[in-house]
């Protein structure tokens, strides 16, 4: 592979946990990752924290590739969130900090949220919504989206939320993969001053989904968006099921392997999965980790900026925290908009402690200039987090340096859709960090680089696999188990093959460079889009850059780049020169793109993930795959013009 990063992984500094932290953290020493080679004994240490009506009689019973986790017990998830806090005095704790795009607050105690989600859930038994049926939450972020969630585990019906950004046509599938039997939406959201015509949508999608039986419509300004057309028989307004709905509702009693809820992948690689997880193994893992990794503390303000939309924003804005009595926020709109600075407005406001974002938005904060924040007490800062991609080094620092003003750690995380919950990570406290690495596994979790013969490797790049079960695991792919097998459990059997290349140095540290099919072959040299990526954002001019290969008759492929520029740095041939020769300098000649693009955009799904495959299909000259995932679908379209107009 690549020299730049094996320059790195030689010369990468480490960070220690700043003294200050260490004297708080929940952890302070290294013996937490001893005590988790009693494996089973750990994870079920962590399960004791839940309420539980009935323990389980065995931790794990696994058959591989189906686990099931603490076997026979039974227990509720929105009890564990809501239920038991009110029997405290974190009853009078605000639970959800809330603040839409226009400006609008709303704030909800856990009493108040107890009393909505048992409202919400009786409104759902009303109109017939049993334990096993599935329901579909089509919302923003507001706050009716975690009531839904919550409600929806409270009755015991698998909900299954589908991004407020998709389109009819991705919504519709989903609602038909997942034979949803109600519908959960919005007349509008509100996204960079637009509004989302959700109920739009909604219509559109339910011209073909013979399941749903029944849509609750909220109304976003407690108005009806003039726009709205209600069905009679099928459509309800939310206040109105509401309004007499009883206060309390009798949770249903689930046994651990219970499907809590079915959460759909976000298709870079393909057909979108209907991952399933179920409710004893995954609240184990949610609080596990929310607790060890962000540190929550009585005193918190936690801030997550993903999606309910995402597994993200279900194990890490509502399942993790809100089982362990923190104080969250959540924001409906985009992190710069109405003002620039929204995001720090916020910070600053609500006092945020911890913070857990992804490198795509670090990096768009880095674009507007290097002290961007200035002017914004981030003080009450103490801990940073990062998922969803790798972050390079440079996004890194920025981070480090001018958001955490360099006392707070920085913990990046990764895992998957599929594990449900954190498996890479740094301790806060503990572990050392190195910008750029998720570090080690979390305690309790086995993974290991093998090659292409399933032989591991212990320093040296390889396939990122788990080699034994953990809790949050997915159990199935909804309806499709052989899917499930083939996917994730065929190349190495016994063994979860994760889809990601990765890097593991002498310290045992794992560097994780994308999905193995991000990486090009040219020549015969494997190099990581990763890794041409990280040396092109290294360049002053580059703010992001996304890399594919073009097949090539002699060298098999050859590196086509698409850059964005920093502000104050315009395309010119000059550039395109100087772009080439800086990939040469940091990785070799090997790596020098035969193209880069200039671009404004490039085409990501609605969680910040650049779509590559598109990218290949437009730098290779084919039609262009799938694109309902996408953010904004016109930027491929625009994009694919340009490259031939470029190209000609
Ligand atoms: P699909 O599986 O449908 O293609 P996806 O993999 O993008 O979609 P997610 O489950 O949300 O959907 O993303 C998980 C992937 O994101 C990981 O497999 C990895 O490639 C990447 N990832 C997440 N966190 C990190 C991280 N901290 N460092 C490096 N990569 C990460
Ligand atoms: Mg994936």
């Amino acid at each position: 592979m690549g020299k730049q990063l094996d320059t790195l992984l030689k010369e990468a500094r480490t960070f220690e946990p700043p003294p200050a932290f260490k004297r708080r953290a929940h952890v302070k020493s290294k013996a937490a990752y001893r005590d988790a080679q009693r494996r089973l004994d750990y994870w079920a240490k962590h399960a004791r924290t839940l309420e539980w009506y009935k323990p389980w009689k065995k931790v794990l019973d696994w058959k591989p590739p189906h686990a099931k986790w603490f076997v026979g017990g039974k227990l509720n998830a929105s009890v564990n969130c809501l239920d038991r806090h009110v029997a405290t005095a974190t009853r009078n704790k605000a639970a959800l900090l809330w603040e839409g795009e226009p400006g609008d607050r709303r704030v909800f105690t856990y009493w108040e949220l107890h009393r909505e989600v048992n409202r919400f859930a009786s409104a759902l038994k009303s109109l017939g919504v049993k334990r096993g049926d599935r329901v579909a939450i089509y919302l923003p972020m507001i706050p009716e989206a975690a009531i839904a969630m919550l409600a929806c585990a409270r009755i015991g019906a698998p909900h299954s939320v589908v991004f407020g950004g998709f389109s009819s046509e991705a919504l519709r599938d989903r609602i038909n993969d997942a034979q949803a039997k109600a519908l959960i939406t919005a007349d509008i959201g509100y996204r960079r001053g637009q509004r989302v015509q959700l109920k739009k949508n909604v219509d559109g999608a339910l011209e073909k989904t013979p399941s749903i039986e029944h849509v609750i419509v909220v109304q976003r300004d407690g108005k009806p968006a003039p726009e709205t057309r209600m069905k009679a028989g099928r459509d309800h307004w939310y206040h109105d099921v509401m309004a007499d709905a009883a206060t309390y509702c009798k949770p249903a009693i689930m046994d651990a392997e219970d499907t809590l809820y079915i959460l759909y992948t976000s298709g870079t690689t393909g057909k979108p999965k209907g991952i399933v997880h179920t409710t004893g193994g995954y609240m184990t893992q949610a609080v596990a980790t929310t607790k060890l990794v962000f540190d929550l503390k009585d005193d918190d303000v936690y801030w997550c900026m993903a999606d309910v939309g995402w597994v993200t924003g279900h194990t890490y804005v509502v399942y993790g925290p809100l089982a362990l009595g923190a104080t969250v926020v959540m924001y409906e709109g985009a992190p710069d908009w109405p003002e620039k600075n929204r995001t720090w407005d916020i910070v600053e406001r609500y006092g945020v402690t911890v913070f857990y974002t992804a490198p795509t938005a670090i990096r768009a904060f880095m674009k507007w200039g290097a002290e961007y924040p200035k002017g914004h007490d981030l003080s009450t800062l103490r801990l940073l987090g990062t998922v969803g991609e790798p972050i390079n080094p440079e996004a890194w620092m920025w981070y480090h340096r001018y958001i955490g003003n360099k006392r707070c750690p920085i913990v990046d995380t990764w895992w998957q859709t599929e594990t449900g919950g954190i498996m890479l990570t740094p301790l806060p406290g503990v572990t050392k960090t190195k910008p750029g690495s998720a570090t080690v596994p979390f305690p309790g979790v086995e993974a290991d680089l093998v090659d292409s013969d399933g032989q591991s490797v212990k320093v040296g790049g390889g396939f990122l696999v788990l080699t034994s079960p953990w809790p949050g695991m997915l159990r199935t792919i909804y309806g499709d188990d052989q899917r499930f097998k083939d996917q994730y459990w065929s190349r190495y059997p016994g063994v979860y093959f994760t889809g990601d290349g990765a890097k593991r140095d002498k310290d045992g540290y794992f560097w994780v460079l994308g999905r193995v099919d991000d990486v090009l072959n040219v020549a015969g040299h494997r190099i990581g889009t990763m890794e041409v990526e990280s040396a092109l954002v290294a360049h002053p001019a580059v703010a992001e850059a996304a890399v594919v290969g073009r097949p090539h008759d002699v060298k098999g492929e050859v590196v086509v780049a698409f850059a964005i520029l920093r502000a104050g740095h315009d395309p010119s041939d000059a550039l395109l020169a100087e772009l080439k020769e800086h990939v040469v300098r940091k990785i070799g000649a090997i790596a020098r793109p035969a193209d880069v693009f200039f671009t404004a955009d490039l085409p990501k799904t609605r969680s910040g993930k650049i779509m590559r495959r598109l990218l290949r299909d437009i730098a290779t000259g084919r039609a262009l795959g799938d694109v309902t995932t996408l953010a904004d679908p016109s930027v491929v379209a625009s994009l694919k013009q340009r490259y031939e107009e470029t190209e000609e």
